[in-house]
């Protein structure tokens, strides 16, 4: 039975970028390689324009009978001064509450071809190959209490509360000991047990269900500030790294930049087995350089092999991507971010090729 793929474009450079997963789309469809259905939909920005709300019930109920929704990148200057439900960013948070996407998948991973790029500022690892599976909807985020309060003396508090309960833990372990079986079958887990309570009940969770069920995968445990350190000092330690929505949150972003731009960075969010995910790129709208056709698609690109990967049971498709990918930028097509010169348009071209020649 056909896939059934919904796009949500968004606002800035989210169109464009997602027109050139669009093309790769169209390819694979058009040409019988993978049976695809494929639907769009105006998110964000876009969508308040059209209908004065940044997502609609109608989007919302195609996201959930999808079996996969790609989006682009949502927010601009032109919607920031609004009410915040009508904001761009409250559809984003409105559709990952509503597909309950609790496990967010981030890899960081650097193409060879990037690793001995002069035009970039940061040294980037060759061979780097890390996936972060980081909760998504719980932890010190989410957790009740949380509010500014005035005490008896007149001064004021901020409380957040840090709070897992061992279901949420064991469902996001779950995916990640799931995907760890199909890559280097590790799995480091970090928190920071030795000083919070939750982060206690994370390693002990954890441990639990290896016992149980994943004693195939080799599982270590990680205290949340050494592996800040290790991430610097030697990321090819790395498999899969699981951790809470905190510590990931800043984790991930420290060993992005180990990987090249902002513009190559795929995404997905996970929930229930079976149920959609949704994939996009780590960057957002970059309004600076919206409409000039020089944004760097390959975030997209790859965050629909994610969904080829995780979504749509095409990994081998998913491995054609991102070796037609590598290929291009062997090639040195080169967008602006990566000190290139190569436009949007010239990239999806080359690209499709090189998928042509991949499968
Ligand atoms: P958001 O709050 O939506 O995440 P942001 O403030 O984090 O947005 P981005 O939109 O991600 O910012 O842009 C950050 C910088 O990276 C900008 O200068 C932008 O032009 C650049 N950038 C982001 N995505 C790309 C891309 N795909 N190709 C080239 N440059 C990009
Ligand atoms: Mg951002």
């Amino acid at each position: 039975m056909a896939k059934k793929i919904l796009l949500l474009p968004g606002d800035g450079i989210g169109p464009e970028v997602t027109a050139v997963s669009r093309r790769l789309i169209d390819f694979l469809a058009t040409e019988g390689i993978v049976e695809l259905q494929v639907d769009e939909a105006p998110f964000g920005g876009a969508a308040y324009d059209l209908h004065g709300a940044p997502i609609t019930a109608a989007t919302i109920e195609t996201a959930l009978q999808s079996d996969a929704v790609l989006m682009g990148a949502v927010g601009g200057p032109q919607w920031s001064g609004l009410a915040y439900d009508l904001r761009p960013e409250a559809g984003l948070l409105k559709l990952r509450e509503a597909m309950d996407v609790y496990a967010n998948l981030r890899p960081a991973f650097c193409f060879n071809a990037l690793a001995g790029l002069s035009s970039l500022k940061t040294e980037l690892i060759a061979g780097l190959d890390i996936l972060f599976v980081r909760e998504l909807v719980g932890g010190v985020y989410f957790g009740q209490p949380r509010g500014i309060e005035t005490l008896p003396n007149g001064e004021k508090r901020g409380l957040n509360t840090h709070s897992y309960t061992s279901s949420e833990i064991r469902r996001v372990a779950r995916v990640a000991f799931d995907i760890a079986r199909t890559r280097g079958n590790r799995v480091c887990s970090v928190e920071k047990g030795n000083v919070m309570e939750a982060g206690l009940l994370w390693r002990e969770v954890v441990t639990e269900l290896h016992a149980e069920e994943y004693a195939d995968v080799e599982l270590s445990h990680m205290l949340a500030d050494n592996c800040a350190m290790q991430l610097v000092r030697a990321p090819q330690q790395f498999d899969v790294i699981l951790t809470d929505n905190l510590f990931g949150d800043i984790l991930s972003d420290i060993a992005s930049m180990l990987t090249g731009s902002i513009g190559m960075l795929p995404s997905a969010a996970i929930g229930k087995p079976g149920a959609p995910g949704l994939y996009e790129p780590i960057h957002g709208s970059a309004p600076d350089i919206a409409g000039k056709g020089i944004a760097n698609p390959c975030a997209s690109v790859l965050s629909l092999a994610m969904a080829m990967r995780y979504s749509l049971e095409r990994p081998d498709i998913a491995i054609a991507i991102e070796q037609a990918v590598g290929a291009i930028l062997t090639d040195g097509q080169l967008t602006a971010d990566l000190g290139g010169s190569a436009s949007t348009q010239d990239i999806a071209d080359t690209l499709l090729e090189a998928l042509g020649r991949e499968l």
